[in-house]
């Protein structure tokens, strides 16, 4: 926690304003403010935005600093699962120093807050959660880290999973995750019994990886709503992906919308083009929290990516066909405030009392800002200068 004055910045995109952080919080913004002793900082009048906010990754398990990895991978989710557990193994991959990489080089673009999956598996146990915890010590003050405990390898049909999980809630996870519940172990009750279960132990919420599209996804989702009524978890279990929000047939998906509004489920997506996704503005006009995640990049699953929540933004805006400027500026809200907001921090907005997380864009507008996403000149974390010219100031292991 500390304090900086900001000179000459567009806030949002706005008339030019000084920015003071005092403590860690936006103190004032307006023009030629003083603060004795305060260090400053020259905007030069770009525009300030709020630390972007990735709300889905995965940190333990690219593969940052090592060569380009040719991807031969089957088509099948379990084809990508297996392969990547293989080269995991083959490569001895340590996910402290993995995850530091992937952090501090999304902290160089200016996210400050990131909800990362880990893969807890019976092959690594909790090695990746330890790995991503010492990172969130180790970058404390500069980017917060929430972890979710995540069966990427299946829940039931690898036996021990469900217990390695529960002992994850133990050794410093945030939230319980899950995957695809029937697709993956074809036992969607258990599979949900289980995780919810768990939450409940340990008083945490929940984040579940939903692909599966259209009816299956929409059974699920059903099974997931009535579980958030039986355990009295409204607005604590999240949604990833949610591939069957985006199906065509509209009043199925709309129905199933009007379900987290009403339950609060927060839905995370990661945009991408290739499959239907849930429609930001239908979930915005519903209500439902909504945030935006980069995924997995530079890993075995894909070869696309960088970790960039401007760039996000941008892909956010390309696939929900937004166009206005107030269009972009809603895909850019969705990286940074609201998806804060589906991370439950009310308080990550650039305005006086909120969080002095500040990142400067160029651009002469912020669709400008997002369609451009040039290199970030500054990123601030609760008024600690954390990264400049778009690297972070720790260097990576
Ligand atoms: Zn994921």
């Amino acid at each position: 926690m500390t304090s900086l004055l900001i000179r000459n910045a567009r806030p949002m995109g706005g008339e030019t304003a000084d920015i003071l952080i005092r403590d860690g919080r936006v103190a004032a913004i307006g023009p030629d403010l003083q603060a004795e002793g305060v260090p400053e900082e020259q905007a030069g009048g770009r525009i300030a935005i709020p630390g972007l906010v990735d709300t889905h990754t995965h940190v333990d398990k690219g593969l940052i600093g090592y060569p380009w990895y040719v991807n031969e991978v089957g088509p099948r989710l379990i084809d990508k699962i297996d392969n990547e557990r293989r080269v995991k193994r083959e490569l001895a991959l340590d996910p402290h120093i993995q995850s530091m990489r992937h952090v501090l080089q999304c902290l160089g673009y200016g996210t400050t807050l990131v909800r990362t999956h880990v893969d807890i598996d019976t092959e690594q146990g909790l090695a990746a959660l330890e790995g991503v915890v010492e990172t969130r010590r180790a970058l404390a003050g500069q980017v917060e880290i929430e972890i979710v405990a995540f069966p990427q390898s299946g829940l039931l049909r690898r036996p021990g999973t469900v217990e390695l999980i529960d002992a994850a809630m133990s050794a410093g996870a945030d939230l319980v995750g899950g995957l695809d519940p029937c697709g993956m172990d074809r036992d969607p009750k258990g599979h949900l019994d289980a995780i919810f279960a768990i939450a409940e132990k340990h008083g945490k919420g929940i984040d579940i990886h939903l692909h599966e599209g259209g009816e299956m996804g929409a059974f699920s989702m059903d099974l997931i709503f009535e579980r958030i009524r039986a355990h009295d978890m409204r607005g604590k279990v999240a949604v990833s992906h949610a591939f069957c929000l985006g199906m065509p047939d509209w009043n199925a998906s709309q129905a199933l919308i009007d379900q987290c509004a009403e339950l609060d489920v927060p839905i995370l997506t990661t945009a991408p083009p290739s499959r239907e996704v849930p429609a930001l503005k239908r979930l915005l006009a519903a209500g439902v929290r909504f945030g935006a995640g980069v995924d997995g990049f530079r890993d075995t699953w894909g070869p696309y990516g960088n970790g960039d929540m401007l760039e996000r933004a941008m892909l956010l805006g390309m696939r929900n066909n937004l166009r206005r400027d107030d269009e972009v500026a809603m895909a850019l809200d969705v990286c940074t405030t609201g998806g804060a907001l589906a991370m439950d921090r009310a308080d990550h907005a650039l305005v006086v009392g909120g969080r002095g997380d500040v990142v400067l864009a160029e651009g002469e507008s912020l669709a400008d800002a997002v369609v451009s996403h040039a290199p970030r000149a500054l990123v601030v974390t609760a008024g600690r200068v954390v990264a400049r010219n778009g690297a972070s100031l720790t260097v990576a292991p």
